[in-house]
């Protein structure tokens, strides 16, 4: 019989070792067959809310060597079609929601950014076309070779994001777009993101949360395939430790391009260590809000038919109607003020 290559670890963020609350996540993992051996014996992940700072993250989860090894290999994506023209206009609105948000966040001056695990290069390239200097890291082979070659971006490197990691050039912000749900050891990549980043940078970051929707959907994120799923505040804890304040944070539905619930969160780099425990989470909250699913909304926001319904509401210009589950107060007055705005006009 094979063996899985799972470890239990102490908590990612604050390196508790005692309780841990289990989670429920779905079953049907989607992602667990392309990890071959490190889940052999297992059908799904098993995540816990740390009974500590409330962290939701997987435990026990594959080893860090093992890990390593696999991205390292480039078997985390599937083969790929490098069709040039097609992924151009795949990727033409991709990550509208982030720089729209950096471009009303970080100051106009911010002109370089590195991102951390740039994948084909999309982001960095539409910042480069804005007059930024773009450079980042990726560890798969296929994707660094189509940032470089494809898309120009040269001071792109091959790896993974570490404290090992030597600069080609600092810069002012360091972009990070579903990264960290992926990394391992935290404060390796944090420490790593520190050398390239110059004192007053900022960090830019975004990653799918279950901290969204409180649905099924939210929980889809919890799967083989990530280590964690951080919210605001758990992102906060680990920053709060390296020198980072907290600038502004969003929650973001994205289910027009991709299916995902984003937190988007910038924090500035100005060495000041605040307390971590100040972002520390109720474990018994985050456990319910994980565990228990209202099934109206799990209609409302499931992948097939949130895309189709955002289509139809943007036809109908009734974009609101979620506020009714999440701010019924919110949602009455909005409703009135579109309608007063459509009859003014
Ligand atoms: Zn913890």
């Amino acid at each position: 019989m094979s063996t899985s290559q799972l470890e239990q670890v102490p908590c990612p963020l604050c390196a508790n070792e005692g309780e841990f609350l289990a989670l429920t996540v779905p079953d049907g993992d989607e992602n667990i067959a392309n990890y071959g051996s490190i889940y052999a014996g297992v059908t799904k992940s098993r995540w816990v809310a740390c009974g500590k700072c409330g962290f939701v993250h997987q435990n026990p989860r594959p080893s860090l060597q093992a890990l390593n090894e696999f991205y390292a290999q480039s078997r985390y994506h599937s083969a790929l079609n490098y069709n040039r023209r097609r992924l151009d206009a795949q990727f033409k609105t991709a990550y509208a929601a982030d720089l729209d948000f950096v471009s009303r966040h970080v100051p106009s001056h911010v002109k370089s950014v590195f991102d951390v695990g740039c994948g084909l290069g999309y982001a960095l390239a539409k910042l480069r076309d804005r007059g930024w200097a773009a450079a980042g890291i990726e560890p798969d082979e296929g994707r660094h070779k189509y940032a470089t070659e494809q898309l120009g971006l040269t001071a792109v490197q091959r790896g993974i994001m570490s404290r090992q990691i030597v600069p080609t050039m600092q810069v002012d912000m360091v972009y990070s777009h579903h990264a960290f749900e992926h990394v391992a050891d935290l404060d390796d990549v944090m420490d790593g993101i520190k050398k390239v980043l110059n004192p007053g940078g900022y960090f830019f970051c975004a990653v799918p949360t279950y901290y969204r929707n409180r649905s099924n959907m939210s929980k889809l994120y919890l799967n083989s395939g990530h280590y964690s799923s951080f919210t605001h505040k758990s992102l906060m804890q680990l920053l709060s430790r390296h020198g980072f304040e907290y600038v502004v944070h969003e929650y973001f539905n994205d289910y027009g391009n991709d299916v995902t619930d984003d937190l988007l969160l910038l924090a500035k780099f100005t060495g000041k260590n605040s307390d971590p425990a100040s972002y520390y989470e109720d474990p018994r909250a985050v456990q319910r809000y994980v565990n228990v699913v209202n099934p109206l909304r799990s209609i409302v926001f499931s992948p097939v038919y949130a895309v189709a319904y955002q289509r139809l509401s943007r036809r109908l210009m009734v974009p609101h109607l979620q506020l009714i589950f999440r701010d019924p107060g919110e949602f009455l007055p909005l409703v009135v003020d579109r309608l007063r705005g459509r009859r003014s006009t």
